[in-house]
Order: C-alpha cells, then structure tokens, then sequence
C-alpha cells in the first residue's frame, strides 16, 4: 500500500519508541529504569479521579460541543487569567484531548505551504513534525547552552523573512528545562508585533516552575491578539492519560479551530471535562507536592550527574527534566543514550533527538523515584568511568 506523501514528512516522539524499546528489554527480565518518559509517576489526585467517576456515573457519557463544556471553559479561563495577569475570556479557550492537538489544529489552521516557522532547538519534537507535516518550512530557532538555554536575537532577527508567519515558544523548555528570560520574552514579542507574526506559546510545564515568577509573553501590551497559549492538565495534575488540554486563541481562530475539532475528534471526552473542573477548583494540595517533590528529585539528579567526570549538567529551573552535555565523555549522545541502555538497563533520550542543536547533550526525566534517580546516577557513573 502506497502512503500519502505528506506521511514521509511526519517524523515522531523518539520517547514513545526508546519506551517500547526498554519495555521490550524489560519484558526479557532486564532491570531498567524509566528516564526517557515525561510523564509524572504519580497518580491522578483523588479528589479528581473520584470527580471523573462521579461524572460517569452521572452520565457524562456523551458528545458536548466541540471547544468544550461552558462550565470547564470558564474555569480555564479564569486560571489562565490569574496565573498570567491577563484578561482571558472564556470563549477564547478550546478544550481538546490533550496538549498536542493545540498545536497541530493550529499549525493546519494556520500554515500553508512554503510558510516559514521558527520553533526551538533543541524542543518538543513534534513542532518541527507538524509544521513539516503541513508543508511549512520549520526554521530551528537555536537555543543556547551558554546563554541558560536562551536566544541569539540577532540571529533570529536575521532568520525573519516575508515568509515567516509564526514563532514557537516553549517556557519551561522541554528537553532543556531552561525558562525565556523577560528580556528574550520582550525581543521575542516586538519582533512578533513588527513583522505581524502569530505566536504559539506552549506553557504546559508552567506551574512546574522551582524558581521565579511564571513570565508569559502575552503579559506585553498587544500580545494577546496575536498569540495562542497552549496548556493542559497532563503535567501539573498527572493526568496524561485522561487526554486534557486547552487553548487560548485570539478571536478569528476559535471557529476554525472548533471546525477542526467537529472534523476530527469531535470533542474531549465528557467525564474527563468533568474531573478537569476539580482540577482547576479543587484542592491544588498533591500537585503542589508534586512539584516539591520534583524539585528535591532535581536536585538529586544534578549533583549525581555533575559528580560524574565528562558530564555538566546545568540546573533546571522548570519541567521535569535535566539536559546536561557529554561531549566530554568522548561518546556521542547516540552512542550514550543507545549503549547506557543496553548495558545498564538506563532508559533516557539522546540530545539529537530534540534537533540538531540537541548534539552532544542526553535527555534525563526526572519523573521518577528517588531510589531510582539514585540508581540511575550510580549506573550511569559506573558505564562512564568503566
Ligand atoms: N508540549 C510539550 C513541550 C510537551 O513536552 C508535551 C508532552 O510531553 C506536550 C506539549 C503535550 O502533552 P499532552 O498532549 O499530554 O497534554
């Protein structure tokens, strides 16, 4: 069977198959401990598992419209508005299943072929995918290890062309754990209101911050207009699996959007709105345990990591990950990430795998015990020096 030939220029989420790789190991008796999954290893809280199963039993087993339930809509509205001192209206926001869709309904509503996008690199694979996917030219936006994962903005004023029609951000940075700095955020945004370009702003690690004030670029006068937040319920709840997320989108885009939606989800699942509103109204207790449990956990991985001789590892001031270099160990990253799993039993993702300017660096999550994170550095140590 012939593909279509937009399928040769959709890459993937080298996570998903490092996972069924070590889990294939695993299932051949081999002890490995998880760091290539961003995935929070707690359960969903409570008081929102039992709010989804009271919406199952109260019926929320049906469609609801596409960008979501009013009530849910509300909700997100309101938390956006207070976590970034913004005005933000409920019929902005759109509910989907998960994070992910904000970005792809939004790079298909938005880009045509030959459209250029700047996106950071290293990033979240699946920006540099879905703007190829959708026949735009992705043009990396480096980030810089020697400027605490920030931007050259010279250079991404150079990389502004009549063609350019959209810039990704993402702050707390996944892989690089790294935040954009109020100064890079502002250049950021006058160089969007200049050239009158659409901002996708993905803020899904935003309340699992260890340092400092959360900073949006929509906090910058006429910026709102002309960005899309994209957040979700996956991280800060530990609720990957229930499919949450949402968008804030300027005026002209909630239609089409919700168009997109109708064509191909149709909606979010109703009970998982449900729980959502719990999560938002709730008690935010376990998830602000969780993001102190994160923090000691980073602390633990970045001491062990630069204790080990070859490796620097920069501390992360969000997220759940730590991206440190291993050039100095004479392996490439493949070479590390690839031969640490095979022989020790380590699962964590090579640099490259989040762009070209991800070389030389591996991957860690640190969304796993202390014990484990533990283990892991005492492995790691030993496949170093051996
Ligand atoms: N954005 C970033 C940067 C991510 O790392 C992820 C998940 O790993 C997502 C968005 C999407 O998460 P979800 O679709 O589970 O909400």
């Amino acid at each position: 069977m012939k593909l279509a030939e937009r399928m040769n220029r959709l890459g993937t989420e080298t996570a998903f198959e490092i996972l069924a790789k070590a889990q294939k190991l695993e299932a051949q008796g081999m002890d490995i401990i998880h760091l290539e999954i961003g995935e929070p290893d707690f359960p969903t809280p409570e008081n929102i598992t039992n709010a989804g199963k009271k919406a199952l039993d109260d019926g929320y087993t049906s469609y609801n419209p596409s960008p979501g339930f009013s009530d849910l809509r509300e909700a997100i509205a309101s938390e956006i508005s207070s976590s970034r001192a913004i005005d933000a209206n409920s019929e902005n926001v759109i509910v989907t299943p998960g994070g992910k869709p904000i970005m792809f309904f939004a790079i298909m509503a938005l880009i045509d072929r030959g459209d250029e996008v700047l996106y950071p690199n290293p990033g979240f694979p699946i920006y540099e995918s879905m703007i190829q996917f959708c026949g735009g030219t992705a043009v990396p936006m480096r980030l810089y290890p020697d400027k605490d994962f920030g931007i050259d903005i010279n250079e991404v004023n150079s990389q502004i062309t009549d063609k350019t029609k959209m810039i990704i951000i993402n702050s707390p940075n996944n892989p690089c754990g790294s935040i954009l700095s109020k100064t890079d955020l502002e250049a950021l945004a006058n160089i969007a209101k200049k050239h009158d370009l659409i901002v996708l702003s993905d803020e899904i690690y935003i309340r699992l911050l260890f340092e400092g004030q959360y900073q949006s670029i929509t906090m910058f006068p006429d910026m709102l207009e002309r960005t899309i937040i994209l957040d979700g319920f996956s991280k800060t709840y530990a609720m990957t699996g229930w499919r949450l997320g949402y968008g804030l989108f300027p005026d002209n885009l909630v239609e089409p959007i919700s168009r997109l939606i109708t064509n191909s989800v149709s909606c979010t699942a109703s009970f998982s709105q449900m729980a959502a509103i719990e999560a938002i109204k709730g008690s935010q207790s376990e998830s602000n345990k969780m993001v102190a449990e994160f923090k000691a956990r980073r602390d633990i991985i970045v001491s062990g990591l630069n204790s080990i001789p070859g490796i620097e590892c920069p501390v992360p001031k969000g997220a759940f990950y730590a991206f440190p270099n291993v050039e100095k160990t004479g392996m490439s990253s493949q070479e590390f990430a690839s031969n640490l799993l095979s022989e020790t039993g380590v699962a964590l993702l090579d640099g490259e795998s989040f762009g070209q300017y991800g070389k030389g660096h591996i991957r860690i999550s640190f969304a796993n015990s202390r014990e484990n994170l533990s283990e892991a550095i005492n492995r790691i140590s030993k496949f170093v020096n051996k």
